[in-house]
């Protein structure tokens, strides 16, 4: 029927003198048959006449009557995607055996040619005995939903893609439902197939799959998954879960939820992934590292132990040598043979400090004492104890520091001294006849000050500046008659980098090299004095000390060579007497019962800590008032401190430096002297 008939049913209704419900229902139908892409259809099941009306068959190009009133099945038909026919009909004819309302959706077919998706929804009116009479529906366009539906089943397809080419297992909660969904991945990764194999009996999914976490890790996972889901935050966790056979396995779950306004969550998505090769990379890689470790302690052990052990004798050898250079009597050819003597001595002792400073080093047993430092006194410095050394090797030693008097960095002065005259060292160790060393120092940015040491001398040459850096690698300078250790440059590098610095090198062969030291710079004053160290003694040395008084020296110490070598000293100083306690107690009694003018004491005691010793000595009336002088091997700026604040006066040098202990006893007995 098209609009116009509708009309004439609607004037026709109107003589019937309907209701006006009735009317208001007619209008209704009308109005609907305005709707765009909509229709109402009827087929007649007795005279298969079929029937359409509505804005959809317009939309489909048809005019007013074209496709109303069709009275064959076969011209109905032909408005169906052959493709769509079939379908349709099954549809319709399971409709009729069971009765149901039922819907399909079928491509029209328009007017110019081309389809027009369509849902159609019908049901059938029957006679009394239940045999259709007519099948009425209606039908809308469907194009829209189509595309729709389209673009939904790719999408979906591209999911699946992704979710099956990655290694990770996609799920997702649905809380309100408490349904849970998930891709195969996160089953496989158990050896699972399906949840009925995971869960037990009519278990629920997430529960199937709680119970399999670990015992340990459980709790903490729950407590993770609970404080992630009340502040809505993801949650992201690493715990061991049990596969098929009971074996763990680890698991990563990362989620994200959303919530609804009362912060209750409506779904929780998320991915697993099995993690169980990284966590047990990641464990040979702890126990390799622990392993390392504890080499490296031992190994930092054994070599603390045994430079101890060996600076002992050491400690004997050199101070009987330098005892014989006080001899008068010793020949020149003699004296020249002592020199020897103490000179392998010394280098024995320089080995020994490089391969301790190193193990102190690798342990992380040195402490820096960090402040600003004025770069150039440090170089300067340097430069003078490494004269004696250049004069050696005919090798001159120059220094750029017009520019340089403001320049601080922020480092250890002592530290920064050592990687210095290391440096130098080995620009005029590894040189030329009548080579130089020049030393300068420079901005290199808004941070970083630069101090390059830089010679004229044999150079490295490429191949071999790979090697630079590396522990005892000579580089094949131990074929030659040059000392050295191989240990200075590693403890350079080092040094430098505990001092947030970096150190590089330039060289080519037969040239020379550079080596430029960067260190982060600063512009406050320090207020540190610049240490001085011992300069070499060259001539033949009297002992000098002049004691008008008689006085009384205790000297605590376990070591009988190191007291027999004090004995024949103290033969050679007038007024002064020693008395020796070869035990930490006896020392303290002889201490407090004698009262000695002052005590010597070496605080690397067998079983006896130093400090422990002059704790009692200073607590104690009677002799916390006595001067004090101790030998040590060598201690950090803290130590020196602690020993400081319990009384010492002057830390003395281990092995012992006879022209140190005599300046330091000196400065004790002037000081009393004057005192007096
Ligand atoms: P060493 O005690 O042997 O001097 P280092 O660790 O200080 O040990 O240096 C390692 C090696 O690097 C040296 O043995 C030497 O072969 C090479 N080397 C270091 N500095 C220089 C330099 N300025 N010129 C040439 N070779 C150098």
């Amino acid at each position: 029927m098209a609009n116009h008939s509708l009309s004439q049913a609607l004037q026709w209704l109107q003589d019937l003198q309907l209701t006006d419900e009735q009317l208001l229902t007619v209008k209704r139908y009308r109005s609907l048959m305005g709707i765009r892409g909509f229709a109402s259809w009827r087929w007649n099941y007795r005279d298969q006449g079929f029937r359409m009306q509505g804005q959809l068959c317009l939309d489909a190009g048809y005019g007013v009557d074209e496709i109303d009133g069709l009275s064959s099945t076969s011209q109905v038909r032909n408005l169906f995607h052959p493709d769509d026919l079939d379908r349709s009909v099954a549809i319709i004819r399971h409709h009729t055996a069971h009765k149901t309302p039922f819907h399909f959706s079928f491509r029209l077919l328009k007017k110019s040619g081309g389809y027009l998706w369509v849902t159609a929804m019908a049901n059938s009116i029957r006679s009394k005995k239940g045999l259709i009479t007519d099948i009425v529906g209606v039908a809308f366009d469907a194009s829209q939903l189509q595309i729709t539906q389209e673009a939904l089943r790719t999408a979906e397809l591209r999911l699946q893609r992704i979710m099956n080419a990655s290694n990770d297992g996609i799920w997702e909660w649905n809380a309100s439902t408490n349904s849970f969904d998930c891709s195969d991945r996160v089953l496989h990764a158990l050896g699972f197939h399906s949840f009925e194999e995971l869960a037990q009996d009519e278990e629920h999914p997430l529960k199937g799959w709680t119970r399999r976490i670990h015992a340990e890790d459980y709790p903490a996972f729950k407590e993770a998954l609970n404080r992630s889901l009340k502040q809505q935050l993801p949650f992201d966790y690493s715990y061991r879960i049990a596969d098929r056979h009971g074996l763990y396995r680890w698991v990563r779950t990362r989620s994200f939820g959303i919530y609804n306004s009362d912060g209750k969550p409506l779904v929780v998505s998320g991915t697993n992934i099995d993690i169980t090769e990284i966590k047990q990379a990641q464990e040979r890689l702890a126990r390799a590292r622990d392993e390392a470790e504890s080499a490296n302690i031992s190994k930092s052990k054994f070599l603390s132990g045994m430079s101890q052990e060996l600076r002992t004798p050491m400690n004997a050898i050199l101070g009987y040598a330098q005892l014989f250079e006080f001899d008068s009597n010793l020949s020149n050819e003699q004296w020249d043979n002592i020199r020897e003597i103490r000179k392998a001595g010394e280098h024995l002792i320089q080995l020994i400090d490089d391969v301790l400073d190193l193990s102190k080093i690798e342990s992380g047993h040195i402490t820096l004492n960090m402040e600003p430092v004025m770069v150039a006194d440090v170089v300067r410095d340097c430069i003078t104890l490494s004269h004696p050394q250049a004069n050696q090797y005919g090798v001159t030693i120059t220094a750029d520091l017009d520019d340089a008097e403001p320049l601080y960095a922020e480092c250890d002065r002592v530290r920064l001294k050592q990687v210095l005259l290391n440096l130098i060292s080995n620009g005029i160790k590894y040189n030329r006849e009548s080579g130089w060393v020049n030393l300068n120092l420079f901005v290199h940015d808004a941070e970083e000050l630069c101090i390059s040491v830089e010679d004229n001398g044999q150079g490295i040459p490429e191949p071999k500046q790979q090697e630079l850096f590396q522990p005892f690698n000579r580089l094949g300078a131990e074929k030659t008659a040059i000392e050295g250790t191989g240990v200075g440059l590693v403890i350079t590098k080092r040094l430098v980098e505990m001092m947030a610095g970096d150190i590089s090198v330039y060289s080519q062969e037969n040239v020379g090299s550079c080596f430029e030291i960067h260190l982060r710079r600063c512009f406050e004053w320090s207020s540190q004095e610049v240490l001085s160290l011992d300069s070499l003694i060259n001539e033949k040395r009297k002992i000098t000390l002049d004691i008008s008084t008689p006085k009384t020296v205790l000297y605590i110490e376990d070591n009988s060579a190191n007291v027999r070598l004090m004995n024949k000293l103290f033969q050679h100083i007038r007024n002064l007497q020693l008395e020796v306690a070869e035990e930490p107690l006896l020392g303290v009694f002889k201490a407090r019962t004698q009262k000695p003018d002052l005590i010597l004491l070496d605080l690397t005691l067998e079983n006896v800590e130093g400090f422990e010793i002059l704790e009692i000595l200073k607590n104690d009336p009677t002799t916390g008032q006595i001067p004090k002088l101790a030998f040590t091997g060598g201690t950090s700026p803290q130590e020196t401190s602690r020993y400081e604040q319990l009384g010492i006066i002057t830390l003395l040098s281990k092995p012992i430096n006879i022209e140190q202990l005599i300046n330091a006893l000196q400065m004790v007995f002037q000081n009393q002297a004057s005192l007096s």
